[in-house]
């Protein structure tokens, strides 16, 4: 089987380690590749080519921003060229639903683009300011942070990556990018279009491996500038722990357990199947799932019982048979689902539906879980507490209003939110007093390429996409003019 291989200074290369790593098909536990294995040195020899390419050639940063955004469209009419086989790619390498890797891969072609457009657009601006010393003019411009390292985990390979790199690569920025070592097979092939459109050598580089032994040294080296990552909070905090050597910039988009809030008055139907949107989507391995369903108690038993009937329709299936779910990424991460399920029947929630690995037909072999939800949860359970990264819900219920706020933020999480409900004042008020940083009314889960993302608390800091997702991989500079040069008189001549 071919090793796929790290991509350092515009070189397909092994790393120095000579080992290499099995990918596995969740769907059916089989070998599908096998990828080179890095460690800190392979990362030592990425961040210098970016250092190199940064510093010293310059010819990236130094770029007009229009070419620069020319060498991105051609990126994404790559990424289109070869859609059909990157969302192959990503559904036999993650387990997800074929259809959703293949929106997965159209809004990766859009971010490059949306990324290619705003950095032709007009940044910084211009100030006529005066003071003791006489006119001044002074005006902001936006630079490249310099080299920047992009971690992103396993859920959306494609996707991750993408809304990482093309705006840290509009900003002209140079960069090691370290995939998750479970999927990192689209970030191969997203390279090889770098290497075809022509980046020049060192501007983007791939360093494929584990945190540990790769990922760490880009959190630690003082020949990074920035650090970008998205993950679990608990890999968060080591990597912002190791980023305090040289003060780099850290922007962290981490866990979630976020709140689904359905008052009586919501349209029932649309509210359980956002609500499936919310939590079994990408089967529930979402950083921002609707993990929490919090139901006004009038409703609470038509709304279950039509969520389990749906839940229990779903059908389940490897990703190339494009079912409602697909498999859980790894054997790792379908225990750690399993385990959550256990813990949460042994302290008292009520199992209404779900609750086990699913094996039937040609699932046998893969990491599936049936559609699961609890009832008559309660706020010290770990099922409400945390973060399960699977299709699993919890139930809570509330009667007023004021409750139903409180429960939401009884979280040290703050990623996202939902509310339904047909009246709109109190939509508005309720996401107002929701602290988290992405939230929906009357649905759950969209993204879009034009609006910040990003969490409060211990869901991050930083945002990916939109204008505040270019701002991140930018440094600001003001420039102030005198525009009487000459002598000042602060110190009188003697
Ligand atoms: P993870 O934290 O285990 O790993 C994420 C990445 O970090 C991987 O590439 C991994 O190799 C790397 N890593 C691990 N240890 C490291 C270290 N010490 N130094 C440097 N890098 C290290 O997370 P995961 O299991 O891959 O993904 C699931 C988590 O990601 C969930 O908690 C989920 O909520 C979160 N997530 C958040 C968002 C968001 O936008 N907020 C999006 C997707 C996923």
């Amino acid at each position: 089987m071919e090793v796929r291989n790290n991509y350092i200074n515009g070189r397909w290369q092994a790393s120095v380690s000579g080992a290499t790593r099995e990918v596995i098909n969740p769907s059916n536990g089989e070998v599908i590749a096998l990828v080179t294995d890095s460690v800190a040195e392979d990362s030592k020899q990425a961040i210098a080519a970016a250092r190199h390419a940064f510093d010293r050639d310059g010819s990236w940063r130094r770029m007009a921003g229009p070419k620069r955004a020319d060498m991105l469209l051609r990126i994404a009419d790559a990424i289109a060229a070869r859609a059909d086989e990157l969302a192959v790619m990503d559904t036999l390498d993650n387990g997800k639903p074929l259809r959703e890797a293949r929106c997965d891969v159209d809004d990766a072609v859009a971010c490059f683009r949306y990324y290619a457009g705003l950095i032709t657009k007009p940044q910084g601006g211009v100030y006529e300011v005066s003071d003791g010393f006489g006119p001044m003019h002074a005006y902001s411009m936006h630079e490249p942070v310099g080299v920047c390292a992009l971690i992103t985990p396993w859920n959306y390979p494609l996707l991750m990556a993408t809304w990482k790199l093309a705006p840290a690569l509009a900003a002209g920025n140079c960069v090691v990018f370290k995939p998750s070592e479970v999927t990192p097979l689209s970030a191969v092939a997203l390279f090889e279009i770098f290497d075809a459109v022509g980046l020049p050598p060192g501007t983007a580089n791939l360093v494929l491996g584990s945190g540990p032994a790769a990922g760490q040294e880009l959190a630690a080296s003082h020949d990074v500038d920035m650090i970008t990552f998205t993950g679990s909070t608990r890999t968060g905090q080591t990597i912002a722990a190791a980023a305090v050597g040289n003060l780099k910039k850290v922007g962290l988009e981490l866990g979630g357990k976020s709140p689904n809030i359905i008052f009586a008055d919501a349209d029932l139907e649309g509210a359980v199947e956002w609500a499936m949107i919310g939590v079994f989507f990408n089967q529930g391995e979402v950083c921002s799932a609707g993990s929490r369903i919090l139901i006004e108690e009038s409703i609470k038993d038509r709304f279950v019982a039509r969520l389990a009937e749906r839940a229990n329709a779903m059908t389940i299936a490897p990703g190339m048979k494009d079912a409602d779910m697909g498999a859980i990424v790894s054997a790792a991460q379908l225990e750690k689902v399993l385990g959550h399920i256990e813990r949460a029947k042994q302290q008292g929630a009520t199992l209404v539906c779900g609750g086990e690995r699913y094996v039937e037909g040609d699932c046998a072999n893969g990491y599936f879980v049936r559609p699961t939800i609890f009832d008559n949860c309660t706020r010290d359970m770990d099922i409400v507490r945390e973060e399960v990264f699977g299709p699993v819900v919890a139930i809570q219920t509330f009667t007023t209003e004021a409750e139903a706020i409180a429960m939401a933020n009884d979280t040290p999480y703050g990623l996202a939110g939902g509310v339904f409900t047909s009246d709109g004042a109190r939509a508005l008020r309720v996401v107002k007093e929701v602290r988290a940083g992405v939230t929906w009314i009357n649905c759950y889960n969209p993204t879009f390429n034009e609006a910040p993302w990003g969490g409060y608390k211990m869901s991050g800091y930083g945002r990916d996409l939109g204008v505040n997702g270019l701002l991140e991989y930018q440094q600001v500079k003001q420039v102030s003019i005198n525009l009487q040069p000459g002598l000042v008189g602060w110190y009188p001549q003697r």
